[in-house]
């Protein structure tokens, strides 16, 4: 497959684009970062890296982290993960807290902002130092230990945080909350912080392509867990859009509001892209644009 020359020329299609959606500025940090960036990478199954674009330039993964997050609860604490968070789409802005009280404190599912809550909760029990080792496992996979995260935007959003906070202390309210509110989202304000490049984001989602494992044949995750977390990524990945982007692009796959999307195809290829405009569901616009064009020109999709 000529992945090289594809990413190429969606590269080139992608910054000629005059309509690139909005920057995110909820998370006061954020919007410093310039709407004309643009950068797609991709791992394939043998490890060989194609890139194009601004792919070594680091960014906040935001919301792409809590797929990592879930990874590590899963191998911690394994199907007990699912007494405390469901696994149903939310059809619902990440943010979005009337479902959790209809729902008695279950969120719907761990890749929206309630269920990440609840998954930062059961690492701050079960990790002595849950930064630390977050951090350190991140690195391991990716084999990379200059990943790291942005101080500057973790403070910006904890003090802006406010639905977050919203969401936390009705979560504890219905008992399903073992930590301080204060404690749990310091972790997942900063686990959200992680900066990292698209060249890196792909070689951390390899696991999920590769069978739980990363590019160093190491072993992070079962078949069985894989196949589950790839499920969430395809029917909850992307806010309340997750039917478009299947529609549109067919891959699991998970955005964050700092404008990254990662998606994968198992045992076939993995990749990151990277544009800070967001369109109105807060999916990166040219980033969803850019893998419905890859996967039209490459026939490649789960379907
Ligand atoms: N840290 C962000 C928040 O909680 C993550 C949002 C996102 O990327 O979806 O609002």
């Amino acid at each position: 497959m000529p992945y090289q020359k594809i990413l190429d020329t969606i590269s080139s299609e992608a910054s000629k684009s005059k309509e690139r959606g909005e920057v995110a500025n909820y998370i006061p940090e954020l919007s410093k970062i310039s709407d004309q960036k643009f950068g797609i990478a991709l791992l394939d199954e043998q490890g060989h890296l194609f890139e194009s674009g601004d792919t070594h330039e680091q960014f906040s993964i935001q919301s792409i982290s809590k797929v990592l997050a879930l990874s590590l609860a899963f191998r911690l604490l394994g199907d007990e993960v699912w007494k405390r968070v469901d696994v149903e789409p939310s059809g619902d802005p990440f943010n979005h807290l009337s479902l959790l009280e209809q729902e008695n404190g279950i969120p719907r599912n761990p890749l929206i902002n309630a269920g990440a809550i609840v998954v930062s909760d059961i690492l701050v029990s079960q990790l002595q130092h849950p930064k630390k080792e977050f951090l350190q496992y991140v690195r391991k996979i990716a084999n990379d230990p200059s990943i790291a995260y942005d101080e500057q935007v973790a403070k910006s959003e904890k003090r802006t945080g406010f639905k977050n906070y919203a969401a936390a202390y009705l979560i504890k309210s219905y008992g399903n909350l073992e930590n301080d509110v204060e404690e749990v989202l310091d972790f997942y304000f900063y686990q959200c912080a992680l900066s990292m490049s698209c060249q890196q984001l792909v070689k951390v989602f390899y696991i999920f392509a590769n069978r739980g494992k990363c590019l160093q044949n190491n072993p992070y995750l079962s078949l069985a867990q894989v196949k589950r977390i790839n499920a969430l990524m395809l029917t909850c990945g992307f806010y309340d859009e997750a039917g478009e982007f299947a529609f549109e692009v067919g891959l699991p796959g998970k955005s964050g509001v700092g404008g990254g999307i990662v998606a994968l195809l198992p045992e076939k290829f993995c990749v990151a892209t990277w544009s800070p405009g967001l369109n109105t569901k807060g999916n990166s616009k040219l980033g969803m644009e850019a893998l419905e064009k890859f996967t039209t020109k490459t026939g490649l999709s789960i379907f």
